[in-house]
């Protein structure tokens, strides 16, 4: 029998997303100066701006946030979770920390000097902050297929290995302390990378001896992907082939408030124990004390249940599918998609959908505004306002892609809800060669501007 997949959860408590007309959304994203980041939540009816922290806990969770052990040392539930990382991971040193980026701080405080050059895969944008914080630099040697839309390869979050053997060989011995390897490749829309090219790369930084890190936010996401696309892979189980693919590296940081299945959180987890003694001093100073850094005991005990439920293989085909559904959807619309899809998200290609906005008036914004005024629908630009000005010639940069990402929070919107999606996403693309006339900035900061910028409507004279 072939059957097709359905949720291996049902509800136990809902929440109540307010419906609200066009006529107010009009009115309120005005008075948010057009920036979606602007809204308060109850003028959202689906929120796809991130899925990061927004995901839905399971009972199991809830229930050990009852039980949670708040003793300042030696917490129950910090054993909990130390149990479970080193079951999933294999590393035997762990180190919670109050998110991922705070996960890096304290890492590469340990690892990173000026001057140093960081090699991995399109580094996520807080890794990126972190390395040239410390006036080091992150080298990205991702293939060049992962950033080629019209070319279709099932894991364009691979490192090209020539790229980075040539880094290696090339940069004075001592200036690339490490490696590192991001799963799945958030930068390069959820990409994952093949169980392979974790070993290949593992192989040449051995050959240089240098560490490789992994960058684990969506780490059970990229395993899914391995079964399903891997040949070699297709009898294991996801536990089995994330601890392969931990196998290969030194250490790891965690955004746990990805596929950690909670709302913050984060951890380190390393192999060797000198760099861990390092790491507890920054730990301590930055997070707080070993065994909680930054989590509260309840907390740290729903991440332990959330790492065991989101390494489950019915989960992940339910996560990834309910993303692949909404793309498969968009794309039976004829609307441009990226792809293949990504595990967390779809991408509107704006160059493709609204070519007649110029794009000096921010075509992936007004694109993304408009999902907001006819469908109450939150996304987030990743376009030519998130990539800020030249910092020498303040002119705009344009990047080559001007993308809407829809990112999909975990286990909180039904099918329902993506068909809702992608019928207000039609409906736009119906009426497409409408949009003449886009966006103005009025105010901006200097750098991150896509968080506090003010924009105006241009009106067609
Ligand atoms: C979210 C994320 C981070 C940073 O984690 P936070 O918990 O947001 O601080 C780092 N790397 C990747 C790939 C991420 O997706």
């Amino acid at each position: 029998m072939n059957l097709p997949y359905a949720e291996p959860y049902k509800t136990k408590m809902v929440e109540y997303i307010r419906p609200s007309t066009i006529e107010e959304r009009k009115q309120w994203i005005k008075e948010a100066d057009y920036n979606l980041f602007n809204l308060t939540s109850e003028k959202v009816f689906i929120d796809l701006l991130t899925d990061s922290g927004t995901g839905a806990m399971s009972d199991k969770q809830w229930g050990e946030m009852m039980v949670g052990d708040e003793s300042y040392a030696g917490s129950q539930s910090y054993l909990k979770l130390k149990e479970v990382v080193n079951r999933i991971t294999g590393f035997e040193y762990f180190l919670p920390t109050h998110q991922g980026r705070a996960a890096e701080n304290v890492l590469f405080s340990v690892l990173i000097k000026t001057g140093d050059i960081i090699p991995g895969n399109a580094h996520f944008d807080t890794t990126k902050g972190h390395i040239e914080f410390r006036n080091a630099t992150a080298l990205d040697c991702t293939i060049d297929e992962a950033f080629n839309t019209s070319i279709y390869h099932p894991f364009k979050g691979n490192i090209n290995i020539e790229k980075l053997e040539n880094a290696l060989r090339t940069t004075e011995k001592g200036k690339i302390p490490f490696v590192v390897l991001t799963v799945t490749c958030n930068t390069a829309g959820g990409q994952p990378v093949s169980m392979d090219n974790i070993k290949n790369v593992s192989a040449v930084c051995k050959k240089y001896g240098v560490p490789l890190y992994i960058d684990a936010a969506r780490f059970a996401e990229n395993a899914y992907f391995i079964k399903i696309r891997e040949e070699g892979y297709e009898d294991h189980s996801i536990k089995e082939i994330t601890k392969e693919m931990f196998s290969y590296a030194d250490g790891m940081t965690m955004s746990a408030k990805k596929d950690g299945l909670v709302n913050m959180g984060g951890f380190i987890a390393l192999r060797d124990e000198e760099v861990y003694k390092r790491a507890t001093v920054f730990n301590i100073m930055y997070e707080g004390f070993i065994t909680y850094g930054g989590m509260n005991g309840r907390d740290m005990g729903a991440l332990a249940v959330g790492l065991d439920e989101a390494t489950e293989f019915d989960y992940l085909e339910t996560r990834v599918e309910q993303v692949a559904f909404l793309g498969k959807q968009l794309v039976e619309y004829g609307v441009p998609v990226l792809e293949p899809f990504g595990g967390h998200a779809i991408f509107l290609d704006a160059n493709k959908f609204v070519p007649t906005i110029p794009r000096n008036e921010y075509r992936a914004q007004a694109l993304a505004i408009e999902l907001y005024i006819a469908g109450g629908i939150r996304s987030v630009e990743i376009g030519t306002i998130l990539a800020d000005r030249d910092p020498f010639t303040h002119k705009n940069r344009y990047p080559e892609l001007e993308l809407v990402r829809l990112a999909i929070p975990r286990r909180t919107y039904s099918l329902n809800h993506m068909r809702y999606i992608a019928a207000v996403i039609k409906e736009i693309y119906n009426t497409r060669s409408q949009a003449k006339r886009g966006y103005k900035i009025v105010d901006e900061a200097p750098i991150m501007r896509h968080f506090t910028v003010k924009l105006e409507k241009i009106i067609n004279e």
